[in-house]
């Protein structure tokens, strides 16, 4: 079943609809009280270029689809938080230019902005577990990640192993800052992470596989699905950065990589070169500092002085 859960009125006769489709067990209508059922809600598109999240939402449902008789919970997807900005290819929401995790928990007597969120807060409030996917941004590469706030570890950690991801981190980035949904959600008494993965304007198959897999096992440890699941992960666990090495532009050029996201790194490794278009030169060779997992990497080659190149799990 679909349900719209957010629906207000753009100035000339639109309207601004967000919707989620509700998976239930045989049996059980979507409009039945939750009773002792668990739920997970998988949101994803708060930034409206981040679309690694759409093709899990639909893997989720063509695995659940194929086996609902192992469906024991209920499924909450919303695959579009931002549908203005996903229309128009814009990270933030279009005409507002404001970035939408930046807005929770909102407020109803708000602006549509503070609205929206605080409906979408009033949405989730049912779900045991909240799993918020990005894309990280049209520069970056990501390998499969749960993000989660400092302040929020401890009651969030042992779900994340299930999820099949190569790293835990707890760390207060901006997609779990203050403000973000995830942190909202854990601030009002419910289990939210992020998933940070991939690229922007992109869709990386092995990576949603592997994210489908890891959320598919968490579903089963939490009691919502009851089918087999594949091996997860041991996922390495990192907090604040103190075990991870960042890499920073020193000079301005293009940056063209020579090794790719999720690579095992030595000290010293050939990571990539900044070239000089113009004059035909290399103008820097980029070493890696310390030996580890590279789990971001850039991809769009322009580069200024302190642009993030990568950062190296040690
Ligand atoms: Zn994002």
């Amino acid at each position: 079943m679909i349900k719209t859960v957010v629906n207000v009125d753009l100035p000339i006769d639109e309207k601004l609809l967000i919707k989620k489709k509700v998976l239930c067990p045989t049996g059980v209508s979507e409009n039945d009280p939750k009773g002792d059922r668990k739920k997970i809600s998988i949101v994803t598109g708060i930034h409206g270029d981040e679309l690694e999240g759409q093709l899990i939402c639909f893997e989720v449902q063509k695995r659940i689809n194929e086996h609902p008789e192992f469906l024991k919970g209920i499924v909450d997807i919303y695959p579009a938080l931002n549908p203005l900005g996903i229309d128009s290819i814009s990270r933030t929401i279009p005409a507002f230019d404001m970035d939408m995790n930046k807005t929770f928990p909102g407020t109803r007597d708000g602006t549509m902005v503070e609205f929206i969120a605080s409906t979408i807060m009033q949405d989730l409030k049912e779900a045991d577990f909240v799993v918020d996917i990005h894309a990280s941004s049209i520069f970056i590469r990501e390998l499969p990640q749960v993000r989660i706030p400092l302040k929020f570890k401890d009651k969030l950690i042992d779900k994340c192993r299930f999820m099949n991801l190569d790293l835990i981190w707890a760390y207060n980035s901006s997609s779990v800052q203050e403000n973000s949904l995830a942190y909202s959600l854990n601030e009002s008494g419910i289990d939210a992470v992020v998933i940070d993965m991939g690229i922007a304007m992109a869709c990386t198959k092995n990576y949603c596989e592997q994210v489908t897999d890891g959320l598919f096992a968490l579903m089963s440890h939490l009691g919502i699905w009851e089918g087999p699941v594949s091996e997860t992960k041991k996922s390495i666990y990192a907090e604040n950065t103190e075990a991870v090495e960042v890499l920073s532009s020193a000079i301005a050029g293009m940056f063209v990589r020579e090794v790719e996201c999720g690579s095992h790194v030595e000290k010293n490794q050939l990571l990539g070169r900044i070239i000089d278009p113009l004059n035909g030169t290399v103008k820097e060779e980029v070493l890696a500092p310390e030996s580890g997992l590279l789990f971001t990497i850039r991809e769009y080659p322009v580069v200024e002085v302190g642009s993030l190149i990568g950062r190296i799990l040690v």
